[in-house]
């Protein structure tokens, strides 16, 4: 391709994207086909002869947007909104067109120092502690690619700390434990599994009827493993669970671990996974999804989800540096530098790749373009929604609100039982003009409607209520 057919063809492609965007609510919102109709409809090996952009955008038509799931669909109640804007789609095609590497300043110092204060103006924006931030001597951010490498950088961050470095020589973790609800992300797990935590140190503490953590028996479970001989180490508390948007008492479980920990050992590790539920603090009214983050030791939650930038971009604060960057850096000889000893920020010593993509130019590109005016707007319009279809729910006779509404999420069930339930999600879904998920909380089967994509108004919800009434 010549630099002119790139300017042509550029051009072409901003066009296709922003009618795909005015026109998606038109599709049938997830595709009726079974897995494997979609490679099998391509052609089974390379082509030996090339074509032209129009040729691929037509098999494009006709073969991939026919079959994708559209997230960015009005009608997209399901798992959780990953919404997207204009400004962060155009902030993508430029990194990918400067095509850097920012693994360390000194591959890119722009990237670097563009990324540090995104994080800052991020943290100002949500209220989030000072001790997070950059130029304080303990604390900082950095933008991963997901909740999932967030809360794996906590737990090896935590791993070293716990074992005041040992495990880097030895690898022993066998006498760490971890505590979450049942109600924690699956990454939590899959974290501590690839840290080397097994099952059987991983333990589940109890929760109240709004299914947030029980910080008594928190204290009661490290307590006993204290007894055992086994050293706690590690503490998810999520602020807005996947299934129901359940908060998890930080402060209380702070005090719950200082019973522990001895006065002011800081042993223990608390990290807050907020990454649904955390960008409301945007919105001065809903700041108390921030309750008790000072006393975390690391925060994660994700512009990628609610905020109308797109995947990937998760937040990741700590206020301890130092045992994130003793888990995880190591200094080869080429990647030595000047600017590295005088300490200057090298983020490949803050996640788990080496590489990392130029993602702070999504929220530079958001914040500068949109500002954060309209997405507080966005955010209230969207509890709106939430609040009305709630009173809907509530007011029916054979539907149950089924775990506390927060923000934009409402769990319903069916008064007749799960396969009422399971029935309702099925027959909503089937009209393809709107997609719920379903979810189990304590043996018992929930329809969820999550609302959050960037365009979905009344009527959509008004079209979804339709159905679960028609249904119902
Ligand atoms: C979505 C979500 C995750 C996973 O986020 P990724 O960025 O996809 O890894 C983790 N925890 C919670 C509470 C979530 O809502």
């Amino acid at each position: 391709m010549t630099p002119d057919e790139f300017r042509a063809a550029g051009h072409a492609m901003v066009d296709r994207i922003a009618a795909y965007l005015d026109s998606v609510g038109e599709q049938r919102i997830v595709p009726d086909i079974a897995p494997g109709d979609v490679y099998a409809a391509l052609p089974p090996t390379a082509p030996t002869t090339t074509t032209d952009l129009d040729t691929l955008m037509a098999d494009i038509d006709r073969v991939i947007i026919p079959n994708l799931s559209h997230w960015q669909h009005p009608g997209w109640f399901a798992y959780f909104p990953a919404n997207t804007s204009y400004a962060s789609i155009l902030a993508e095609l430029l990194s990918a067109g400067l095509g850097v590497q920012g693994m360390s300043w000194v591959t890119s110092p722009a990237a670097t120092e563009v990324e540090t204060l995104m994080c800052d103006w991020m943290l100002d924006l949500l209220d989030l502690p000072w001790s997070f931030r950059s130029d304080t001597a303990t604390g900082g951010g950095v933008i991963q690619g997901s909740a999932s490498e967030a809360t794996l950088v906590a737990i090896l961050a935590a791993r070293w700390r716990a074992t005041q470095g040992t495990v880097n020589d030895t690898g022993d973790t066998s006498r760490l434990v971890a505590y979450r609800t049942a109600q924690a992300h699956s990454s939590i797990d899959k974290g501590l599994r690839i840290a080397g935590i097994g099952e059987q140190r991983i333990r589940t503490v109890a929760h109240d009827a709004d299914l947030a953590m029980d910080p008594a028996d928190l204290a009661r479970q490290m307590a006993a493993d204290v007894d055992a001989g086994l050293q706690p180490f590690f503490v998810c508390s999520t602020h807005g669970t996947t299934s129901t948007l359940a908060m998890d008492p930080t402060a209380a479980i702070a005090d719950a671990i200082d019973t522990v920990d001895g006065a002011g050992t800081h042993c223990v590790w608390l990290h807050v996974d907020a990454a649904m539920a955390g960008i409301a603090a945007l919105d001065p009214d809903q700041r108390w999804v921030n309750d008790g983050v000072d006393r975390a030791d690391s925060y994660c939650t994700n512009p990628h989800k609610w905020m109308g930038v797109n995947f990937d971009c998760t937040l990741f604060w700590t206020v301890d540096r130092h045992a994130m960057l003793g888990a995880l850096s190591i200094l080869p000889a080429y990647l030595r530098s000047a600017a590295a000893d005088s300490g200057a920020i090298d983020y490949r010593d803050w996640q788990i790749p080496l590489g990392r993509r130029f993602r702070a130019l999504k929220l530079l590109f958001v914040l500068r373009l949109d500002g954060v005016e309209p997405i507080i707007e966005m955010l209230r319009h969207h509890l709106r929604l939430a609040n009305d279809l709630a009173a809907r729910v509530a007011a029916h006779p054979r539907l149950e609100i089924a775990a506390p509404p927060r923000l934009g999420l409402v769990c319903l069930s069916h008064i007749d039982g799960d396969a009422a339930t399971d029935a309702l999600i099925e027959a909503v879904n089937a009209s393809g003009r709107h997609l719920v998920t379903r979810t189990e909380v304590d043996g018992r089967s929930l329809l969820r409607v999550s609302i959050g994509a960037r365009t979905t108004a009344a009527e959509h919800v008004d079209a979804l209520w339709d159905d679960i009434h028609a249904h119902s």
